[in-house]
């Protein structure tokens, strides 16, 4: 199939790349040149495993990168929307979203045949029907269901693993405002096999995508509150609670030749410095707003809000617990980005966290192996000190701080023990053995 998708971010070139993988023919919209030409010369702007490889294979043949929005529409069959969704203080900003469609519909304008409008961004149910589709018919001067379909196709790609997410999906969730919608959809998915795919229509479509983010959160801020508590009794390591909540049968199967399988899920079930990215904490606190302007509000996910906002100030008391003061304390943040595998620091821990330590003095370095750029961006890069190397970062400090759960981080007790004067360590993620480190500090523990 034809297919155009609008927004080259982490969404729209994933899906692009991966649809051209699988034979479909693709053109990706954006309206960042930048973007554009180096997608078009076969080098990714954002990292992702195994994206490079998709697009040195397929650019220039089955996909391309443009700006020419309407050209890319015009040409082909069916149009995925992947803007931006971010949340504006109050509620979703669906501005990207809203443009995206009247420029989609504008190009679909005398087209003379049937074409499908897919959202793939992350919507707030009712989106896809009242906000799109008149914008679409507005712009195009046609009508949704004769000339053109309108289906909410929802994204559940993790980043850092996001083309193998893409690839192999445990769900396409495809919506529809009717059956010749779905069904063309489902043409799209037809070389994803064996792949449980869910026809619904797009308010549910859009709905899936919030419930399976917010339970997600849900469950990261109850183990976080559970570990408030631990450190605050004493003699309980939430580490320790957690790996036997694991080991119940729903967490952990045993299958039939005996071997015990524990559930991915667990991995949301274990306590840290709070939730970040670009998903999570926007796609909460919309879903919060939109139950709270639809006069349903929900005080669950306002409070895993609230317990996530205040999680990365743990780091922070556990540093004044050690230290008569912060102010001059060298303090080494290990890990910037919101999670391992990506250079995304939307929403990362690290910010806050970075910001408090400047706020109460501390001489502040970081070091992440992958997103050091994109932090310098967000982060006040005049007052951190970005560091090449892990041993750089521990080298001199008073304190280091685990951040992101980095594969390389696993080097840091062998570092630290090699030291003869070694930081406090202070693990935002319970990610080393605390018997492995002499002066350890870490979330859920108490000293
Ligand atoms: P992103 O910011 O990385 O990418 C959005 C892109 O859209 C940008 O490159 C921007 O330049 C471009 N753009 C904006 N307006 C445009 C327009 N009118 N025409 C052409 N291009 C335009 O965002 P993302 O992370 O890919 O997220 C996109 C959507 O997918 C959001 O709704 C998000 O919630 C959802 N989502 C994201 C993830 C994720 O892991 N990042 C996962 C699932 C769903």
């Amino acid at each position: 199939m034809k297919l155009s998708i609008i927004g080259a971010g982490y969404v729209g070139l994933v899906s692009g790349a991966c649809f051209a993988e699988v034979g479909h023919d693709v053109a990706c919209v954006d309206v960042d040149q930048n973007k554009v030409d180096r997608v078009n010369r076969g080098q990714t702007p954002i990292h992702e495993d195994g994206l490079e490889a998709l697009l040195r294979r397929h650019v220039g043949t089955r996909l391309r990168a443009t700006r020419d929005l309407a050209a890319a529409v015009r040409a082909s069959e069916m149009t995925f929307i992947a803007v931006g969704t971010p949340f504006d203080g109050k509620r979703i900003d669906l501005g990207y979203v809203r443009q995206a469609a009247r420029d989609v519909g504008a190009a679909l304008r005398d087209l003379g045949r049937y074409h499908v409008v897919v959202v793939k961004s992350t919507v707030v149910p009712g989106t896809t029907d009242d906000v799109v589709r008149p914008l679409l018919e507005e712009a195009s001067g046609g009508r949704a269901g004769v000339d053109f379909g309108v289906g909410m196709n929802p994204e559940f790609l993790t980043e850092g693993v996001a083309v193998r997410d893409f690839m192999e999906p445990d769900r396409i969730v495809i919506g529809g405002m009717d059956e010749r919608t779905i069904a063309a959809l489902a043409r799209a998915y037809a070389p994803f096999r064996n792949v449980p795919t869910f026809g619904t229509n797009n308010k549910t479509a859009e709905m899936i995508k919030y419930a399976s983010n917010a339970v997600l959160a849900t469950l990261i801020s109850f183990s976080n509150e559970v570990g408030n508590l631990c450190a605050r009794l004493g003699g309980v390591d939430v580490v320790e609670v957690m790996q036997g909540v694991h080991l119940a049968r729903y967490f952990t199967t045993t299958l039939a030749d005996g071997a015990r399988v524990t559930a991915p899920i667990t991995s949301f079930l274990d306590a840290g410095c709070g939730f970040g990215g670009s998903c999570l904490p926007k796609d909460v606190k919309a879903l919060v707003a939109h139950g709270e302007a639809a006069g349903q509000p929900m005080p669950l996910l306002d409070t895993v809000i609230q317990i996530n906002l205040k999680q990365p100030q743990r780091v922070i008391e556990m540093l004044e617990r050690s230290f008569a003061t912060l102010r001059g304390l060298k303090v080494s943040i290990l890990g910037l980005a919101f999670k391992p595998d990506t250079d995304d620091m939307r929403e990362s821990p690290a910010i806050p966290i970075a910001a408090e330590l400047l706020a109460r003095g501390a001489v502040v370095s970081a070091y992440d192996p992958v997103a050091r750029e994109a932090a310098k961006r967000v982060m006040p890069a005049d007052r951190i000190r970005f560091v090449d190397t892990l041993d750089q970062a521990l080298d001199g400090a008073d304190a280091a701080v685990l951040v992101t759960r980095w594969e390389e981080f696993n080097r840091v007790p062998d570092l630290l023990a090699r030291m003869p004067d070694a930081p406090l360590f202070v693990d935002g993620r319970r990610m080393l053995d605390k018997r492995r480190i002499a002066r350890y500090a870490g979330i859920g523990l108490s000293e």
